[in-house]
């Protein structure tokens, strides 16, 4: 494990972070961003915001960096991705939007599309031009995702869908969707699947936003009847779409691993810590407190470790290994820890919402402690990622 980051790697954060001082928009001083969760779906001001921020990000070709250049990346090594998470968290710079199309359709087409499929669907999804979502679960598959029953069938150069999808994040808003289908009923469940890319805008779709219990609407239901999806656009052959979906599915784990600075949630909590009244001073100067906060400061920094040592074997030239599992279940579950302590911390003032008047610090961790469970579930739930590292880490027998 090597702790130090190569002459290129300082190189890049310093063109990087030039770029970040010389072009970030100055944010309120009050911004909420940081209390938020991934799967909120902002008003259209933020939206026009967000969607503005996405777009110069991009004409800096500082969006999707660790993508070949010939498809408008900059071919960033791992270790300079690693770099530009990192800058990106030190400046507090906002998201990008369009991120299941950024973190997970490019690369996947780029590893399985077609070139014509490259050259049409890439650089718009760069832009954000076209923003995608992931259609993949169904109300009767989601751990289980290759017991799905939306059907396609053939009729001449199209492909006739029907079904339905759930948890579709980001739908509302998507031009295009990553669609998991059946294309032949009588295979084995995982030899029968294709993987489509689904116009949104076509005739048949039809989408139904679901109230999530932040009270957001972040997914919904999607509707396919009797949408013609052409040929062309399927990726990958005819049903082999599950080779397609896992890598799809990998990126996910590893892009909800990457992405999160752990250290960000417990810098808030000390703060919480510092601001709640206890017995004439804060709750800061409960030594009890301390330790909680030092315990959760200690797992962040382990899991940055953990990240960087991942990272020392893709250099080596080594594989992804199921460490996105691993990655994953810790995030969500140190995550879902901390929001529960800064609930203990708040004692009643926890009950008040966030925004609301008489909330302490803005009441962010009420929003966290309702959003901090999707996590644990969305990109598969933690006892799947359990069963992973059961089976492909440790070799124990499947349960
Ligand atoms: C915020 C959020 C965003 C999402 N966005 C998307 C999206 O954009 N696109 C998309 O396709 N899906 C999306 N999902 C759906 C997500 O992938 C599924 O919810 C997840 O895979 C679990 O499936 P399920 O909800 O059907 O639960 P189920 O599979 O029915 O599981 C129910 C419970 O049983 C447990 N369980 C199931 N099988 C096993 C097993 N073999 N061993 C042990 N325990 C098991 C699960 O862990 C869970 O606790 C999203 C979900 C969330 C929460």
């Amino acid at each position: 494990m090597d702790f130090k980051y190569s002459a290129e790697a300082e190189a890049f954060r310093q063109e990087f972070r030039t770029w970040l001082e010389a072009n970030m928009p100055r944010r309120r001083p009050e911004s909420d961003d940081e209390a938020g969760s991934d799967f909120v779906r902002t008003n259209e001001d933020d939206w026009r915001l967000s969607l503005a921020w996405h777009r110069k990000m991009n004409s800096g070709g500082w969006v999707g960096v660790n993508w070949p250049k010939e498809y408008g990346g900059r071919g960033a090594t791992l270790e300079q991705m690693v770099v530009y998470n990192e800058e990106m968290v030190r400046a507090h710079a906002p998201g990008i939007v369009n991120g299941l199309g950024i973190m997970l359709v490019g690369p996947t087409l780029i590893h399985w599309g077609t070139e014509e499929q490259k050259k049409r669907y890439v650089p718009k999804i760069l832009s954000a031009d076209e923003i995608w979502c992931q259609g993949y679960s169904e109300p009767g598959a989601g751990s289980d995702v290759a017991s799905l029953k939306t059907r396609a069938i053939e009729d001449g150069d199209y492909f006739i869908v029907n079904g339905q999808k759930v948890w579709t994040s980001g739908a509302d808003r998507a031009d295009w969707c990553i669609l998991l289908v059946r294309t032949d009923p009588e295979a084995p469940k995982h030899k029968g699947i294709s993987y489509l890319l689904v116009d949104m805008h076509s005739p048949g779709v039809t989408v139904r936003p679901l109230v999530q219990m932040t009270g957001e609407k972040g997914f919904n239901e999607v509707f396919f009847e009797d949408v013609r999806v052409p040929k062309k656009n399927l990726v990958g052959e005819k049903n082999q779409g599950w080779q397609v979906a896992v890598t799809t599915l990998m990126f996910e784990r590893t892009s909800i691993a990457a992405m999160r600075d752990m250290m960000s949630p417990v810098r808030q909590l000390t703060r919480l810590a510092q601001l709640l009244p206890r017995n004439g001073g804060s709750a800061w100067d409960d030594s009890g407190v301390r330790q909680r906060i030092a315990g959760f400061a200690c797992e962040a920094q382990a899991l940055r470790y953990s990240n960087l040592r991942q990272l020392t074997r893709r250099l080596k030239g080594l594989p992804p290994g199921p460490e996105g599992s691993a990655g994953k279940l810790a995030v969500s579950d140190l995550n879902l820890r901390m929001s529960k302590f800064a609930m203990e911390l708040l004692g009643p003032y926890s009950q008040f919402e966030h925004g609301a008047a008489m909330a302490m610090d803005s009441g962010r961790w009420s929003y966290r402690m309702l959003s901090a469970r999707a996590l644990t579930i969305a990109g598969g739930t933690s006892e799947i990622q359990h069963n992973i590292i059961g089976e492909r880490v440790l070799g124990l027998p499947k349960g």
